[in-house]
Order: C-alpha cells, then structure tokens, then sequence
C-alpha cells in the first residue's frame, strides 16, 4: 500500500486545515496510508509522524490555524537536516509528502526533492498571496475578510469622530491583502508596495471628501510600503489639520474560521496533489487559474513573476473619488 504524509510549515493561514483534511481524506479514499507530520519541517527531521484516520481531521474544517501546529525550521536550511528529513521518510516508507505553506517552504520542498529526490506536492498556504504562479493562496480570502470587517467596525467610530484613520494590515511586500480590502470596504485610499505612493495626491483627496461633507476617511496602508504608519499620519495632521489615528490589525489577520471560498480552495487543491501522486507525478506546486487547479513543475512555479493587480489599484482610485 502507497503511504503518503502531509505537514504545514511557515507561517500559518486560514484554511490549511481544511487542505489537511482534504489530502488524508482522499488519500484514505485511494487507499493510502496518510501521516500526519507535527510542526512542518521540524518535525519531519525529529520523526514525529503520526498516522491520519478519516475521523482525526473530523471538526476541523471550520478551525484556523493549523491542526498539525506549524513551524520554521533552521535545521532544514542544512543539507544534513534535509537528509534527515529524506531518512524519517524512509524510515516510515513514505513514498510522497504534500506540503502547505507559503514560499519559502515551497523553496525547501523544492531542495528536498532535488537533492534527496522525494516526491513533493506543495499547496500554496499563505494569507499574503504573494505566489506568482497562483491567483489566490490559501488563507487569503479570510484575511481580506476579517480585514473588511475591521473597516467596518472602524468606520463607525471614525465617522462619530470625524476622523481620520490609517489601517495598517499584512502581506509582506505584496499590496494584495490592502488592495482587495480597501477596494470591497470603500476606502478613501490605498497604498500598496507595487504602486508609486503619492502623499499630495492622499491629502488632497482626503481634503476634497471633506468639502463634499465627508464626516472621516479610511486610508489603508500595506505593511510593505517605505513611509511608516506613523510618518503618514504625521503628514495628514500636518497637512490637513485632521485628527489621524492609526489601527495596526496584526496577528488577529492570521486567525479565524476559513470563508467558504477558502475551504473550497483548500478542498480542491489538496484533491488535486493526492490525485498527482496517486497517478505518479513527479514534484509539483499546486494552484489555480481562473477557477481550474493547475500544477506546475515546482521549479517553474517559484520563478514565476507576480503580476500586481494594477488595474484594481485604478479601480479603487476611480470608485473612491
Ligand atoms: P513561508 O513558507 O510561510 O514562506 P518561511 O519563509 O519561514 O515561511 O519558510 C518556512 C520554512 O521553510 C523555513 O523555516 C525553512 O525550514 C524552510 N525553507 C525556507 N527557505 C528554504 C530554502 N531556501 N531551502 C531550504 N529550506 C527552506
């Protein structure tokens, strides 16, 4: 019998659980045997492997998170940990492993089968949706979400305070998260990494807003763009004498039950690598196009370039004029 494992490595993000979920369940419905491997790559170098049953991944498709804990491993950057790791597979027979996290643990699932020759299928786990051979990543629609929702909730306080508020949220060098967020709440403005920041432009259209009878502005702000929070409210102050305060949603970006789009994207991606290495396939990075799963020669896909979604930056600008 083919025996398969599964780990999450990285940082975590909503919906890996249900990726989990998704590759034990088809793996026992191919008949496999699937292991569960703690901690991602920690893990696999120190054994701790467990045998998955249809009911272990029962009651976690809605949890964020990840069941099989996550972790970033210095050990595995070392050729002798990867050849460690390449052993505990051997030792428990292990004849392909899917991993779920973001780029970087795609870059070592890409070193582990190159170097030790293990079949790897990697789902794209990240709430930054940083990848370029994707559209979407796991985790990324749920963080748009609870993102969302805190513009929401600020607004209200922010328009009983004519205010200003800068929200500071995630995704690394990648505007996805701000852009995608800011568009679907109705933000003032937006700055992202991928495009020029243009501060005049920021005030004046804050300034304009209040003349129509604006009662507060909402500025989303992305994590990887030069100017600081602080710097950007400091400017808005001075500039347009406005009381600016800023909001740093961090960490709670990270959590929560996954959105149904998540789940089923999770779903269909773990499916699909079980599928892979049932019929064979060598090495792999699983992600979608359009609304179809594609696999990609892992190498290939983590030279892709990230095409910023620029015509959405202009949509945000024209609909909040
Ligand atoms: P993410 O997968 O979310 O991008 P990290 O960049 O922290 O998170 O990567 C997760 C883990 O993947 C690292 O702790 C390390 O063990 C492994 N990893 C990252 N880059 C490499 C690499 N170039 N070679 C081997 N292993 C890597």
């Amino acid at each position: 019998m083919r025996k398969i494992a599964v780990l999450t490595s990285g940082g975590d993000a909503p919906g890996m659980n249900a990726a989990i979920r998704a590759v034990v369940r088809t793996g026992i419905y191919e008949g496999m045997e699937v292991y569960g491997v703690e901690k991602g790559y920690e893990g696999l170098i120190d054994g701790e492997l467990r045998q998955m049953t249809v009911s272990s991944v029962g009651g976690i498709l809605h949890r964020g998170g990840t069941e099989l804990r996550t972790a970033r491993s210095e050990r595995f950057m070392t050729e002798e940990g990867r050849k460690r790791a390449k052993t505990m597979l051997e030792t428990f027979q292990i004849d392909g492993l899917v991993v779920i996290g973001g780029d970087g643990s795609m870059r070592g699932a890409l070193e582990l089968s190159e170097e030790c020759g293990v079949n790897v299928m990697t789902l794209p786990g990240t709430i930054d949706n940083d990848l370029g051979y994707t559209d979407f990543t796991i985790g990324f629609d749920t963080a748009v979400n609870t993102v969302l929702s805190a513009i929401s909730n600020i607004r209200d306080t922010s328009s009983a305070h004519d205010r200003t508020t800068v929200i500071e949220v995630m995704g690394r060098h990648c505007g996805d998260i701000a852009l995608y967020a800011g568009l679907t709440g109705g933000a003032e403005y937006v700055l992202i990494p991928e495009a020029p920041v243009d501060v005049n432009e920021l005030c004046r259209k804050i300034l304009q807003g209040i003349n129509r009878g604006k009662k507060h502005s909402i500025i989303i702000r992305a994590e990887g763009i030069d100017i600081t929070s602080q710097e950007l409210a400091d400017t808005i102050h001075d500039r347009t004498g406005l009381d600016t305060k800023i909001v740093v949603l961090g960490y709670i970006q990270r959590g929560g039950s996954p959105t149904a789009r998540d789940r089923m994207l999770a779903s269909r991606m773990g499916y699909k690598a079980v599928q892979l290495l049932k019929a064979g396939s060598s090495s792999k990075a699983i992600g979608i196009t359009g609304n179809e799963i594609v696999a990609y020669d892992l190498k290939d896909a983590l030279e892709f370039k990230r095409e910023p979604a620029l015509e959405l930056m202009d949509l945000a600008n024209i609909l909040s004029i």
